[in-house]
């Protein structure tokens, strides 16, 4: 199952904002308490099928926010001190946010598992963001996400279907 999002993703997300005035002109006009509602319900059954396993494209093409309590716990599972991990794995981006230097993630195994899952930036455990409230306030990213996320993917063309 998870096979069959990432083909339809990979044939069908490509400028996915650009080919979707529609549905994003839908989801702006949609109520906001509405359209939390019907993200959630997509959300989990999106996840009932998508193994992230099969996947990790998140964590091989982009970087979460490392905000300061994700540096001191991510430094002290790799038992570092705090400046040299920033020093090795880090750099500033153009919003003033530390990100990775690299991707695929410095800390993504052979097998897609984060080695340093129990300790991992909260951006991460938050990602694709689908389930938080005031889906509202994320349209555009979660646009952009579609691009990167087979569930995402899934997620957008589901509430093409349905409408909201
Ligand atoms: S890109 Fe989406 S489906 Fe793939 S691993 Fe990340 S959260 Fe899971
Ligand atoms: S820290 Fe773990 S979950 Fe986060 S991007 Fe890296 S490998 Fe993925």
């Amino acid at each position: 199952m998870a096979e069959d999002f990432i083909d339809a993703w990979k044939e069908g997300s490509h400028n996915y904002r650009a080919n979707n005035e529609a549905l994003y002109k839908q989801l702006k006009k949609t109520k906001g308490k509405q359209l939390d509602k019907v993200f959630h319900q997509l959300h989990g059954e999106a996840f009932e099928k998508m193994d992230c396993l099969t996947c990790a494209n998140c964590c091989k093409t982009t970087s979460p926010i490392f905000y300061p309590a994700d540096i001191d716990r991510m430094s002290k599972a790799v038992k570092m001190k705090s400046a040299a991990f920033i020093e090795t794995y880090l750099k500033v981006d153009q919003d003033g946010d530390y990100v990775l230097q690299s991707s695929p993630c410095a800390f993504l195994g052979h097998d897609n598992k984060c080695i340093v899952y129990e300790s991992r930036p909260t951006a991460c455990r938050e990602y694709p963001h689908t389930d938080r409230k005031r889906m509202q306030q994320i349209v555009n990213l979660t646009f952009n996400n579609a691009e990167i996320c087979p569930a995402v993917y899934n997620i957008m063309e589901r509430l093409k279907a349905i409408g909201t």
